[in-house]
């Protein structure tokens, strides 16, 4: 069975100060889920994030890794000095990434070995522009860009991996794509899984939904039969309503 997951992607928000406010009203607010929850904090925050989550259900991610091991990358973390404080976990290819920092499928390849490599768990986010959707490329798109970020991993791999569909047109937006848009791109993206591996890895690897989820839309998002949780952005920044998508499944 796979896991149910939603994580909050807090982007460049929140100071320190604000940081520990947002996660102990979160942990004054969370009681059990059926999904697990993940947060994102910058890197300046992670530290007392991992620490005051430890032992909680509420686990820490980064947003972003460099591929090297270590070296002459000004400004750039590696996956060693994320576990060093107690972070096991990063996103890699979100599409704010992609577009305003050029990370290429090619580079995005290079970060995933990095964190498999470090035993890490990765969120790997991709999607469609507006422009591939409107021209009804938005399949051979995503189809892309998991292959030549993915596809040259073992099966085995694939425990560490958590897909995050977010189509660009609805991040940050306000437009959220239809649960049977957001459903129809998780089935090909399970069949392409399952088409390059097996049905049986497909069937086990989680598949989340990004893209102006609120605590008002999750509900029947998340009831799609191939959406497993939603990587939520602006909404993570409140914790009564991140609690409250949280607690739609
Ligand atoms: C995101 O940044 O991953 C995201 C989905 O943002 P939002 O929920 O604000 O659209």
């Amino acid at each position: 069975m796979r896991k149910k997951i939603v994580a909050g992607n807090w982007k460049m928000n929140m100071d320190y100060a604000d940081s520990e406010i947002l996660i102990s009203k979160l942990l004054s607010i969370y009681k059990e889920s059926a999904a697990d929850v993940i947060i994102a904090p910058p890197f300046t925050n992670l530290l007392a994030a991992a620490n005051t989550l430890k032992g909680s259900a509420i686990e820490v991610a980064a947003q972003n890794m460099h591929f090297a091991e270590n070296g002459a990358y000004t400004g750039e973390v590696s996956a060693s000095m994320l576990k060093s404080i107690g972070v096991q976990t990063v996103i890699l290819g979100h599409s704010e990434r992609r577009a305003y920092f050029n990370e290429t499928d090619e580079m995005l390849s290079k970060k995933v070995d990095t964190a498999l490599a470090n035993g890490m768990h990765l969120i790997f986010c991709f999607g469609e522009e507006l422009n591939d959707r409107k021209a009804g490329n938005e399949n051979l798109v995503v189809e892309n860009q998991i292959k030549n970020a993915l596809f040259h991993l073992p099966e085995a791999a694939w425990d560490q991996i958590v897909l995050a569909y977010e189509p660009v047109w609805a991040i940050g937006t306000g437009e959220t794509a239809s649960p049977n848009q957001a459903q129809d791109m998780h089935a090909f993206i399970r069949k392409t899984l399952a088409d390059n591996y097996s049905w049986s890895l497909a069937d086990s690897v989680s598949i989340l939904y990004g893209g102006s989820v609120k605590s008002t839309n999750a509900k029947e998002i998340f009831s799609k039969a191939d959406v497993d949780g939603g990587l939520i952005g602006g909404a993570s920044l409140d914790a009564e309503h991140f609690i409250a998508i949280v607690n739609a499944f």
